[in-house]
């Protein structure tokens, strides 16, 4: 059977802060919806707390990625997950004799969790200390580097039911280029760099149906009495015999949505093969030097030494993020994770606004394409590629 296409692909910013939090922005979270999945990227302190004040649902989160285990990126994890699965505190035995044995976790799909080595300890650690009892299952796989253990996941904890084996996957020629099997989307992903292992990750969509021009087929049908409903496997690319022999092909299917989400970086040049022609990319933009816009440019400083400065902490400028905008021919460059000092009101702040406008366009100086800068809560779709 031909591979289905997503009813539509929605971003919503959750969190778009670096480091600290503000009043404005909350720390990184994204979600990334696929029909009517939900798929978390990153979860900073209190990103359940976001989700409940957006249009996004608990319960429809299936996957959750973590670009690398930063505590922006990943403090919010636990009581997430808490929320997501049932979990209630109590005593450490007590799911062991409790609804698990009932059989609930072959009934239940696991809630999947993915991120470098680390990310299994951090949540089996904190599940243990914390007496958290989860009610339904969960699995974390691991994106291992060539340089990680083999063997050990960080943590000398055995895993506890509702924790379910997940796997250790390793790099094929530098990347993670198949996560995992699915009819609709793939997931690939790549080491990027910043100050500690860090991923970035493309979510691609299967070819789609081609584009379908009824004036190719419709006079063919019609001399043949054939049925117009035939159009519809016609669009799915298939073939359909005519009764006078005429063979005719439905059109060739076409790429889907491809959408680039970089976790933290200065150079995220490994990555480049797999996020090449992007509909989206999402990269951090943590500081920025605007003179005459942002009243706390420091006299002494200069484009040249905001970026290095900017790089030796792992970051990237809006100009960095521009310029692998335009490298790997993205179509729509989302700018992220900014700094504390760049209030994330834009929409209602004139000062905030200015400053926005000021840090994207630093970014359109390197790329040419669409430029957003993102805020919390705001949510747009990933449009098809004409
Ligand atoms: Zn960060
Ligand atoms: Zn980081």
């Amino acid at each position: 059977m031909a591979p289905q296409s997503l009813s539509s692909v929605n971003l919503t910013i959750l969190g778009s802060a670096s480091a600290q939090p503000s009043s404005t922005r909350n720390h990184s979270a994204l979600a990334l919806r696929l029909g009517g999945d939900v798929w978390l990227f990153d979860c900073g302190e209190a990103t359940q707390h976001r989700i409940q004040k957006s249009n996004v649902k608990m319960g429809r989160i299936k996957k959750i990625f973590i670009t690398h285990t930063h505590g922006d990126h990943i403090f919010g994890l636990l009581p997430l997950m808490a929320s997501c699965l049932d979990g209630s505190g109590g005593m450490v035995n007590e799911s062991e004799d409790g609804r698990l044995q009932s059989g609930s976790t072959e009934e239940t799909q696991p809630l999947e969790i993915y991120g470098p080595l680390g990310t299994r300890a951090f949540i089996r650690t904190g599940i243990f200390y914390s007496y958290t009892n989860l009610g339904a299952p969960y699995v974390v796989h691991e994106l291992r580097l060539p340089t990680d253990p083999v063997d050990g996941d960080y943590t000398t904890l055995p895993p506890r039911s509702p924790e379910l084996p997940g796997r250790n996957i390793m790099q094929t020629n530098g990347a993670w280029t198949d996560i995992f099997p699915d009819e609709v989307v793939s997931v690939a992903a790549a080491p990027i760099l910043h100050s500690v292992p860090c991923v970035g990750f493309v979510v691609t969509e299967l070819p789609i149906p081609g584009k379908i021009d009824p004036k190719d087929y419709v006079p063919h049908l019609k001399r043949t009495n054939t049925p117009m409903s035939v159009m519809r496997q016609l669009q799915q690319g298939e073939s359909v015999e005519l009764s006078d022999g005429t063979i005719l092909k439905g059109p060739l299917r076409r790429p889907g949505r491809k959408v680039a989400i970089l976790g933290d970086t200065y150079d995220p040049s490994p990555i480049i093969d797999l996020a090449l022609d992007a509909d989206l990319l999402v990269h951090e933009a943590t500081n920025a030097h605007l003179p005459r816009v942002d009243p706390n440019t420091k006299d002494d400083d200069t484009y040249e030494s905001v970026e290095a400065r900017t790089k030796s902490r792992g970051h990237s400028t809006p100009q960095m993020a521009g310029a692998f905008a335009k490298r790997i021919r993205a179509k729509r460059l989302l700018l992220n994770h900014f700094s504390a000092r760049y209030a994330g009101n834009d929409d209602v702040d004139e000062e905030a606004k200015k400053i926005m406008e000021a840090i994207r366009g630093l970014a359109m100086q390197e790329f040419d394409g669409p430029v957003i800068c993102a805020r919390d809560f705001m949510s747009f779709d990933v449009e098809l590629p004409h």
